[in-house]
């Protein structure tokens, strides 16, 4: 999903800027720091990016509580989820787009939850899956998500089978 946002024009036009389109060697020392600055405060909230994903994606806080926490504006916490790409859920939302939304494999936190994470058994960063707790692939509370890697997913259902065989043998 893109979305562009009003931010990212102004991500857009320095860059041009930078890019020599006419500009002196003042402005380039500047887009220089401005970039430093970005840098490190893309750096800053990829670390909180765990966070924000278990408490606001996957959880039930608001961006304002969110901003609160941080310390920063709503208006900076929605450019800053813009930026990595994080669905804002705002009340006149509806279905997927809030994060929660109840059916199945196309909502915004299984999405996010496939491509943000990890095997949460042997830490794999791709071929992953979300396997189903209850084996109920339409309920996606995310108690009921895990996220594992395709080899530790079809290891994971074959000891299932076993298991039920050895239960249906005794
Ligand atoms: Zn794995
Ligand atoms: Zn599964």
């Amino acid at each position: 999903m893109i979305r562009v946002e009003h931010g990212d024009m102004l991500q857009v036009i320095p860059r041009l800027v930078a890019d020599g389109v006419g500009c002196d060697a003042g402005v380039h020392k500047q887009q220089r720091g401005n970039e430093k600055r970005r840098q490190k405060s893309a750096a800053l909230w990829a670390n909180r990016r765990p966070e924000i994903d278990r408490l606001y994606s996957a959880g039930d806080w608001s961006l304002a509580r969110l901003a609160d926490h941080y310390g920063v504006s709503q208006q900076g916490i929605g450019k800053v989820l813009a930026r990595m790409g994080i669905p804002t859920k705002s009340k006149g939302r509806s279905g997927e787009q809030n994060g929660r939304f109840k059916d199945g494999s196309q909502s915004t936190i299984y999405r996010t939850m496939v491509e943000k994470d990890a095997c949460s058994s042997c830490g794999a960063c791709s071929d992953l899956c979300i396997h189903h707790n209850d084996d109920n692939h339409t309920n996606n509370t995310p108690s009921n998500l895990v996220v594992l890697c395709m080899s530790c997913h079809s290891r994971l259902h074959k000891q299932r089978w076993w298991d039920n065989q050895k239960a249906s043998a005794s």
